[in-house]
């Protein structure tokens, strides 16, 4: 065996030997160890290698088999037709590949076919239930089986009579001799909730999802359990005699898929009524993407869809491997979870002085993004994790959460790997950390370490505050690293020939960014204040702070006299508040804002609205309305101020209102105001009337 070889056969027997556990405490258990999508990657991988290197190919691979072992408890049945899994796709190229497969098929098989270039799609729902096959006889039930491993399930019979959605008699005048229905049993959501609350509170162990509950379910002893847990059935497939021809004329023995839909849901059946016909590919792409929207709305599981050619004819003519009909595929919907090597584990320092273990790892597509670094948090879930060197994590990002690493996949670690340990001292300035008591950050105390410095500016720059583009991380880190600022006001001591000694930095690129560091100065006073970085005061919080206290001499006066004016702002409350006088507390802080003001910051309302209007009558029988929420002045700030400039404020809207300011979230007051012809003004208008005595007196 080359080397090469010989590293493939060790990973194939790593993931042979989890893969088979997966599947027993999964099909036997109904206890998953690992997620679907996990899952799914893993036995990828395992089918990749295999292709590449069929001599690696064994009896006992789970790629040999299909489903489960039927469990001893119930009577096995043999399938007549065997129960097929379903191919996967795992994005739209797959999906792409698959109908090109398919077209390439068909062509080399037979032309006569009609379609044979286009054939018709169609486009279902892919339940995340468990496949049934339940036979009729002259149109009774009287056999219902689980998959199984395909050839042979396991007889739920009686469990199946339990479901109120599967006829016991079907709908039809001529029943043939014997009919076979599958569909996918599920448990939906609500319930599977409430079986799972119910679990909880009496000290069982809980279902991973309503897939597995549903398993765990059908394989109950109990036909009276079965029943009390309500389960639901959609059919989606049905098989009849060659012979056998409707004697009804309402009834048309179906030649397509869609038309078996139709076909079982009048003989009685629940059929999930999303499906869709669809002409070619682009039609199947939208499906798939309104249904990732939509999915969440829908009071059962599904993880993906399944793409069906909808000619029975040309689905004979694809026909199936032993594990899938060729002329089906299920495009699941992105992961949000993924195994992955841990290549390195680095501690990072934040602007609080705050250390968080890092997982950094090659690329993968995460969720729809690509992502390779996610955090640990902190030392007690580096610690929870049991991580090691090169191991392999599972990484999560759902939504908009920051990637995560949320568990190790141990069976994979070598026996002389090393444990990661959380340092004692901080990697950026090597002063001892130390852990606060009640809290699970470790943190770096040292107000001048580079990394928390690096912090600091990063913050400053931000959208949220200062805005300044040209700053970025690299630019940061040099001139950190180099020496030229050492605090947030050295950005405004820059001279050019420091930023011409950085890397890629020509005279008209320096000279930009000087001028785009200069402009912000100007930034409004809630930007300025969420960039001092207190904590727990975000851009919402400094925002709501901007607005009470017009500026930072009020603020370090309240935190100092009356904190209690702090704590009860609408949304904040005394863990703001302590940090709000902790940080005026600190000498440093006081130092920051000194330096802030020397470079020209005002640190304040930059509309000094008491100065400018000097009890001036400007508004003099003008009528106001407020509407929504305005950008940086209270309702009864606002409202003070238009009556100091002698102006009215009235609370609704008629033809005599003058000028109606409105703000975010405007309610129906601007649409009335729209229908009666007010003037509408926002925030920034009534300042600059305010301001602007003359020009308004004028008009
Ligand atoms: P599958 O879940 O990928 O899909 C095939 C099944 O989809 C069909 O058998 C059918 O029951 C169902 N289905 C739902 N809606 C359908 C529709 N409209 N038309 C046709 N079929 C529809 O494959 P599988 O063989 O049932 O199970 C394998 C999967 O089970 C794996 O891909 C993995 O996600 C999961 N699994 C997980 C573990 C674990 O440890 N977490 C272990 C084993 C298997």
């Amino acid at each position: 065996m080359n080397s090469n070889l010989d590293q493939y056969y060790e990973r194939v027997k790593e993931l042979r030997a989890l893969l088979n556990k997966a599947n027993y405490s999964y099909y036997v258990l109904d206890a998953p160890e690992i997620d679907d999508a996990i899952y799914d990657q893993l036995y990828r991988e395992l089918i990749e290698i295999e292709n590449i290197h069929p001599s690696l190919i064994t009896d006992d691979s789970p790629s040999q088999r299909l489903g489960g072992i039927p469990s001893k408890g119930f009577k096995n049945v043999t399938h007549n037709i065997p129960l097929l899994s379903l191919d996967n796709a795992f994005n739209l190229n797959e999906l792409e590949a698959w109908y090109a497969r398919v077209r390439k098929l068909i062509n080399s098989e037979n032309k006569s076919i009609k379609e044979v270039n286009n054939p018709e799609l169609i486009c279902e729902l892919k339940i995340d239930g468990n496949a049934v096959a339940i036979r009729y006889e002259n149109g009774i039930l009287t056999k219902a089986a689980t998959r199984g491993d395909g050839k042979t399930g396991e007889d739920i019979t009686n469990n199946i009579r339990t479901i109120s959605t599967i006829p016991l008699r079907l709908l039809l005048k001529n029943p043939p001799t014997w009919m076979e229905i599958r569909g996918e049993a599920f448990m939906p959501n609500n319930i599977f909730k409430k079986l799972n609350l119910e679990r909880k509170n009496t000290d069982q162990p809980l279902f991973a999802n309503p897939r597995n509950s549903c398993a765990g379910t059908l394989r109950q002893l109990d036909p009276k359990i079965v029943a009390s847990r309500k389960l639901d059935f959609f059919a989606y497939s049905l098989y009849l005699p060659e012979d056998w021809e409707p004697t009804d004329s309402n009834f048309k023995k179906p030649n397509s898929q869609s038309k078996s839909l139709e076909f079982l849901k009048n003989i009685g059946f629940k059929v999930n009524i999303t499906y869709e016909t669809k002409k070619n590919l682009n039609e199947a792409n939208s499906y798939y993407k309104y249904w990732g929207i939509e999915k969440d709305s829908l009071a059962y599981a599904t993880d993906g869809i399944v793409v069906k050619i909808d000619n029975f004819e040309i689905q004979n003519l694809l026909g199936a491997t032993n594990k899938a009909p060729r002329w089906a595929i299920a495009v699941k919907y992105p992961a949000e979870e993924k195994p992955t090597k841990l290549k390195k584990l680095i501690f990072q320092v934040g602007r609080s002085g705050a250390v968080t273990p890092v997982a950094e790892f090659d690329s993968i597509e995460l969720a729809g993004t690509s992502v390779n670094r996610a955090t640990l948090h902190n030392a007690k879930r580096l610690a929870s994790l049991d991580l090691h060197y090169e191991d392999t994590i599972i990484v999560r990002k759902a939504g908009e959460i920051i990637p995560e690493v949320i568990r190790v996949i141990k069976e994979f670690r070598t026996v002389d790997s090393q444990l990661v340990e959380f340092p004692q001292n901080c990697p950026s300035c090597d002063s001892k950390l130390i852990q606060e008591e009640n809290e699970a950050i470790t943190k770096c105390i040292n107000f001048e370490c580079p990394a928390k410095l690096k912090g600091r500016l990063r913050h400053w720059v931000s959208k949220g505050s200062m805005n300044i583009d040209g700053l970025g991380e690299k630019i940061i880190n040099q001139l950190v690293n180099e020496g030229y600022v050492k605090s947030i006001a050295d950005l405004y001591k820059l001279e050019i020939d420091s930023l011409l000694e950085l890397e890629r930095f020509g005279e008209k690129s320096a000279n930009n960014l000087l001028i785009e560091i200069n402009e912000s100065k100007n930034k409004n006073w809630h930007k300025q204040l969420y960039g001092l970085g207190i904590p727990h005061i975000g851009e919402a919080n400094a925002k709501s702070l901007s607005k009470n206290f017009h500026s930072i001499e009020e603020l370090n006066a309240i935190a100092k006299d009356a904190p209690e004016n702090i704590s009860n702002i609408y949304g904040f409350g005394n863990e703001m508040k302590d940090a709000i006088i902790k940080w005026f507390d600190d000498s440093k802080n006081q130092t920051l804002i000194r330096e802030l003001k020397e470079v020209g910051f005002s640190l304040k309302e930059s509309l000094d609205l008491n100065d400018n209007l000097n009890q001036s009558n400007i508004f003099d029988g003008k009528i106001f309305v407020l509407t929504g929420t305005l950008d940086s002045l209270t309702r009864d700030k606002a409202k003070e101020f238009i009556e100091i400039a002698g102006g009215k404020v009235s609370s609704s809207i008629s033809k005599k209102t003058d000028f109606l300011v409105s703000g975010e979230k405007a309610g129906s007051k601007l649409k009335k105001a729209q229908e009666l012809g007010v003037k509408i003004i926002n925030e920034n208008e009534l300042k600059l009337l305010l301001s602007e005595k003359t020009k308004f007196k004028n008009e």
